[in-house]
This record gives structure tokens, sequence and C-alpha cells, in this order.
């Protein structure tokens, strides 16, 4: 009757599993195979005249503007230096609106005549591409018929030779905008936000006296969290393939209550994954970092090194992309839903960032001076401003129907954004806001430039986890993002809410100074005023409490729920000028990301009631059927054998089927329906499907714990979570 159960057959196959061979070689050091598939500044010093090595060195590392003339001599080296490696295809790597990495391929060889090819490669190759986008979100940027989409290299982001065991291309990292230079992806808005957040950093280290300083960049360090399972499970589940999550499945009677996994021993399996991905990506020059067991059963994290903000999201990408590749030839799947297990502690990618440059280090570190620690002070201040003013749009920058599953739900930071200081710093900015007379917590007291400052603390041992954006000794820490999303979008907002409250801190000191005021007091003045007016925003409590969601209304902060709730902070008219004044994105560009994440959100709710549906249909409830069925024929067998027979288990089985067929019926209703603009769409996935998907799903779910397990189709959470 049931010969089919893929569940069986699936648990089966995962008994049978076979592990693929080593690739490891004994003799192998990792330093010596750092970066060796990347066209690294050290490739390019051996292989390009000098002139033009100093040119492209000076793009890329202190932001000149590109010399068209380098173009070729790049072109070319590069070309031959991916051909020694064996590469036969070069690709513009773009990172569209989709959140994926795309690629457009083409052959370094072209037909010469005579049955020859040649292999070309020039400048302008490298420069720009042509692709026909029209696939991909452009939030009506683009119509069809004009759907040409370019790539532009990006310099500062490395090339690369991405090995595949069908051959080798070089990978270009690129932009992708419209014809009429509309950002189409997630690396222009980054690129421009940083120039902008540099060019007002610079203003106010020069007036800390450094007069030529060094180009500022912004750093980002993500930590990923993601799932491993059984790719049997994986390929068994039709949620998981279409959705990313699991849209059925009762909590397993072990659950993660035992805490036994957190930091806890890491299979032989996913041991020797963790080792093959990060070999791969120390040869992609990714440097990536620790690894171990999450809260949840079989969650994991890695976080690579911290990079300048458009290195880290071009590796996250690709980090994300290896761990899939590799993941599937262990025999795994990677989930980096948020959350692909309700009830199982969710995944997110906490983003570390700090910003400095090559002569002042990193400006969000403490330092020994009070000089130096005045000038640390003006950058948090910076930071408190920026988060203050501007926490929806930072919420509206993680918002995604996936993240909504983990932001408020006591694993994950709430949807209300506030700043975590530590007890030292918060200390000190009160005194500030009361004048700075008073002594400190520890001693002396706290004129700025003046007289001593406390050491201030460099110990990220002052932790609170239930921050979303806590300051952590040399850097904060914004754990708002969900583990599926590109690091950009983050970064984009962080850069530019930076780059307006750093302008407004310049300005003022520049004004101050040339009215001839003091330049301590007027430091003290500008954190004073900034500390009074923004700290509303500052709190070191806990903010997965219910007094917090209280409290945070009374000091006006926003508590955005969901991305229906987040994403029309895009398009304020403090959003839109914001965004225009620092050269981001024009207002149409604001008006396109608004409506490419409602229409995301919409769809990726649509395709779950719609995976629900079938699943529920033609799944679940029909194994609940047969059950009821071999319960039906079982009392019938007894009564005629003149046994007594008990009617209660079929009644327990008879009651959800009626509660799963009338829910699904509802949902097909729901799904049904439309709405007539992107926003009610979205609201419409948020108010009805959603619901009906619960019921549907609490129906289910009940019956998972009565069917006869031979008869139960997917693989259980028990299965998926414990055995690898
Ligand atoms: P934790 O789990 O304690 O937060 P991890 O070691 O897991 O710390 O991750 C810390 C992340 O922060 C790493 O990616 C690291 O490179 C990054 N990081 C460290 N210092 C900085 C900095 N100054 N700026 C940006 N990121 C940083
Ligand atoms: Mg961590």
């Amino acid at each position: 009757m049931s010969g089919n159960n893929v569940r069986l057959q699936a648990i089966k196959d995962v008994q049978a599993y076979v592990p693929p061979a080593p690739t490891y070689e004994a003799n192998e050091a990792p330093g010596e195979i750092f970066g060796e598939n990347v066209f690294s500044l050290a490739v390019m010093q051996k292989r390009l005249p000098k002139l033009v090595y100093k040119s492209i060195l000076a793009t890329i590392e202190h932001s000149k503007p590109l010399d068209p003339m380098v173009a070729d001599s790049v072109a070319s080296a590069m070309k031959d230096w991916a051909m020694e490696k064996g590469a036969t295809h070069y690709s513009h790597v773009f990172y569209p609106l989709t959140g994926f990495t795309a690629e457009k391929h083409d052959s370094f060889f072209e037909p010469a005549g005579g049955g020859l090819s040649l292999a070309e490669f020039a400048g302008k190759t490298l420069a720009q591409g042509e692709s026909d986008g029209s696939s991909f979100p452009s939030g009506g940027l683009r119509n069809t018929f004009e759907a040409r989409g370019y790539t532009g290299w990006d310099p500062t982001s490395p090339a690369y030779v991405l090995d595949n065991p069908n051959g080798k291309t070089l990978c270009i990292p690129t932009v992708f905008v419209s014809m009429f230079g509309d950002a189409l992806d997630h690396k222009t808005p980054l690129l421009r936000s940083q120039q902008s957040m540099a060019k007002h950093a610079e203003r106010v280290l020069r007036l800390f006296g450094h007069e030529n300083p060094d180009h500022v960049v912004s750093f980002c360090g993500a930590e990923q969290e993601y799932f491993l399972i059984d790719r049997h499970f994986f390929l068994a589940r039709a949620d998981l393939l279409n959705s990313g999550r699991t849209l059925f499945g009762a909590k397993p009677p072990k659950g993660q209550e035992f805490d036994d996994h957190y930091f806890g021993a890491i299979p032989e399996r996913v041991l020797a994954f963790m080792m093959e991905t990060e070999r791969e990506l120390f040869k992609l020059g990714i440097p990536a970092k620790t690894r171990h067991q999450e809260v949840a059963p079989g969650q994991f994290e890695i976080a690579p090194m911290f990079e300048r903000a458009n290195q880290a999201a071009d590796h996250q990408q690709l980090l994300m992309t290896t761990f899939k590749r590799i993941a599937n030839k262990h025999g795994m799947e990677c989930l980096f839903h948020e959350k692909p297990f309700e009830g199982v502690n969710g995944s997110g990618k906490h983003v570390n960032f700090s910003l400095g440059n090559s002569t002042e280090g990193n400006l969000l570190l403490p330092g020994d001076t009070p000089h130096q620690n005045a000038q640390f002070l003006v950058f948090c201040a910076a930071v408190i401003r920026a988060v203050h003013k501007y926490g929806g749009l930072l919420r509206a920058s993680v918002a995604s129907a996936s993240n909504d599953h983990r932001l408020g739900a006591n694993e994950a930071p709430p949807a209300i954004i506030s700043i975590f200081l530590g007890d030292q710093l918060s200390d000190v900015f009160d005194q500030i806001a009361k004048g700075g007379a008073t002594s400190s917590k520890e001693k002396g007291t706290l004129m700025i430039g003046v007289d001593t400052l406390p050491v201030l603390p460099t110990d990220p041992g002052d932790r609170n986890r239930t921050s979303p954006f806590a300051f952590t000794g040399n850097r904060f820490e914004f754990r708002a993002p969900g583990s599926l999303q590109s690091v950009a979008g983050p970064m984009v907002t962080i850069n530019t809410i930076m780059a307006e409250a750093l302008d407004y801190i310049a300005t003022d000191l520049e004004a101050a100074v040339a009215a001839g005021t003091e330049f301590n007091d007027a430091v003290q003045a500008i954190l004073g005023e900034i500390i009074t007016n923004h700290g509303a925003a500052v709190f070191g409590g806990n903010g997965y409490s219910d007094d917090w969601q209280i409290e945070a209304a009374q000091r006006g902060l926003p508590n955005l729920r969901t991305t229906v709730d987040a994403l029309p902070e895009l398009i304020s008219d403090e959003a839109m000028e914001l965004f225009q004044n620092y050269g981001v994105f024009s207002h149409r560009e604001m008006h396109s990301r608004y409506e490419i994440g409602l229409e995301q959100y919409a769809q990726s709710i649509a395709v779950e009631a719609k995976s629900m549906l079938e699943i529920g249909t033609t799944s679940v409830l029909p194994a609940a059927v047969r059950y009821q069925t071999e319960l039906a024929l079982n009392i019938g067998a007894l009564k005629a054998a003149g046994v007594e027979a008990d009617a209660a288990p079929l009644g327990e089985v008879t009651g959800p089927i009626g509660e799963l067929r009338a829910g699904l019926a509802v949902l097909k209703d729901a799904l049904a329906a439309h709405a007539e603009d992107a926003y009610a769409e979205a609201k419409h996935a948020n108010e009805v499907l959603l619901p009906a998907m619960a019921v549907v799903r609490t129906a289910a779910d009940a019956l998972e714990g009565i069917v006869a397990d031979d008869l139960w189709p997917l693989p259980t959470y028990q299965e998926m979570l414990f055995i690898l």
C-alpha cells in the first residue's frame, strides 16, 4: 500500500551513505594555498609594468579614479595568468537584487579563420560587458524592450579563478547597471556609499589635525550561521526544495532545550565538509576562521576575517555558493534560510562594522591619549546619531519574508533598533550629557581633550546579546541581518547614515572653529548635543523583554514588526532625501528597491503557500486518509469477529483530517485572490496567506503525532536534525 514512501526510502539511502574520497594533500600548508586562485596585488605587481601597477594600486588602495589606459594592460596580464591556471572562460560576476550571484560566461577563444582560434581579452572586455538581464528584478527601472544591462569591472575587488570539476573560469566582480546608469545590483550602491562615508570621515579627521588623511574605508566581518542536513532528506521535502524552509513538521521530542549542541563536538562528516570548504575559501583568498556548533542541532557558524565592505560582500556571496557546492559533494544540503525549522533556533548573519584607514587604523578603537579618545568618541557619537535617526532604515535593510520569522522571536534581536554601548562607554556619554564636568566612574573629570579620560573599554567581554546594534570593543555588531541576505544591503545603509552623521558633525565643527571656538570646546559641545538628542536609542537592558517594547514606544523608537511595516521606510521623504544627497540612490532607484522588496516578499510567501497546498493535498492528507481507512477496516474486522473495538483512535484522526481539509480549502481560495499593486499584494500575503498557512500546519502537525509512522511521508524534524 505504501510501496513508495519517500521518507522511508530516504532513511535507507542515508544509512547507505559513503563519504567522498578525501581531497586533502598531506604536505599542503594553509599559508601556501591562501589566495592561490586570486589575481591579487602581489600577482599584479609581478606581472604588470611598474607604472600600470602603481596606477591600479592607487585605484584599489586610495580610491583614485581608474585610468582607462591601464585596462588593456591589466586585461592582458589577467588573461595570461588565468590561462596558465587552466581557465578557458571568463565571466563577469554580478550581484542582482535576487540576492544570488549571477554570472555570464564567455570563452577566451575566438575563431580566427582557417580552423584556428585566438585567445582574446581586451581592456574593454574586462571593463564592460553587456548582459540581457531582463529576468533580473529591476522594480520598473527597465522595460523588457530595453532590457539591456551593463556589467562594469570593480577593480577594488580582485578577480579569481573558480575551479569546477569540468573546467576553470576567470571570474571578474562587476557592478550591474541599466543603460541609463541606474543601479540594478547590490555592488553599485555599496561602492557609492563607501565613497560618501569616506569623504565625510576624512573631513572629521582633518579637523582632528590629520592634514592629509589616507582614504577611509568601511570594514565588514560577517558571521554566517547555517544548517546542514542530509541531502536525501532535503530531496524528500518539497517544501525545503521550493522555499528553503519546512512548512510542516512537529517539534522533535529531543529539542534544543538540552543545549548540548552549543560548541558541542562536530560530527566527522561535517568536519570533513568544513575542512574542504575552508581550503577552497583559502584558495579564493577568503580568510575563513572559527567553526563551532551553534545553538540548534545541525546548526553551525563560520566567520571570515573582516575585510573592506565591498570585498567582504563579494566574498560572502562566494562563500555561500562554495558552501552549497561542497555540502552537496558530502551528501548534505546547506540551508541558509533564516528559519528552516519552526520552533528551532534560526540563523542570522551578524554584520561587524568598523571604519578606518592605513594611517589612523581603526577609528572605532579607543586610543591611549585623551586626543585619540576624543576622536574615537566623535566617531561613536556619529554611530549613535545614525542609529537613532535612521533606525527604521536599518530595520528596512534587513526586511524579508524569511527574516521576519526570526526578528523579535526571542532568539534574535527585536525589530526595535537600539544601540548598546557597554557600561563604561555609556557612563562616559552620560557624563558628557551632563556637561562633562563631573567625575567619571573610574577617575578624573571628563573634559574632552583637556583632562584625562578614563581608559576606555577595549574588552569585548562586556556583551549584550539581545541588542541589535552593539559596541563590542573595537567595532559595532549589527545582529539583525538574516543568514540568507547579502551583507551589501545593510552595509549600504550603515555607510549612508554614517555619511550623514559625519557630515553633520564635520559641518558643525568646521563652523565652530571658523567662528573662533576652541576646538576641544566645540567637540565637547557637539558630543553633548548628540547624546542629548539621540541618546534615546542607547539601551543596555534586555532587548527580548516585554517591558522593552513598552519603554521603546515611550522613547519614540519605531517597532516595525514585519517587512510590510518596514519597507515603506525606504520611500519616506526623509530617506529619499538622505540617499539622494549622499549620492547613493536616486529617488527612482529608491522606488525600485521598495517595489522589489514588496514583490519578493509577496512572491516568496505565495511560493510557500502553493507548496504547502500541494504537499498538504497530495502527501499529508492521503497519508492521513490511508491511516483512517486502516483504522476503519480494523474496527469493521474486529466487529465482524465479535471483538469489542475501540473507536476512539478513529475519531482522533478524523478530527484533524477535517481541519486539514478545511484549511487547505481556505488556503486555495486565498491563493486565488489577487491585489492590484505590490503593496496590497504584500499585505495580502502577510494578513491572509500566512494565517491560512498556520491553520493548515497546525492540523498537519497534529496528524504527524497520530498517523502510523510507516505511512508518514515527510522526513521528521528528529530525522533531519539529528541524523548527520
Ligand atoms: P563573536 O561570535 O564573538 O561575535 P566572531 O569571532 O564569531 O565573534 O566574529 C567576529 C567577526 O567580527 C569576525 O568576522 C571578525 O573578523 C570581525 N571583526 C573583528 N574586528 C573587526 C573590526 N574592527 N571591524 C569589522 N569587523 C571586525
Ligand atoms: Mg558569533
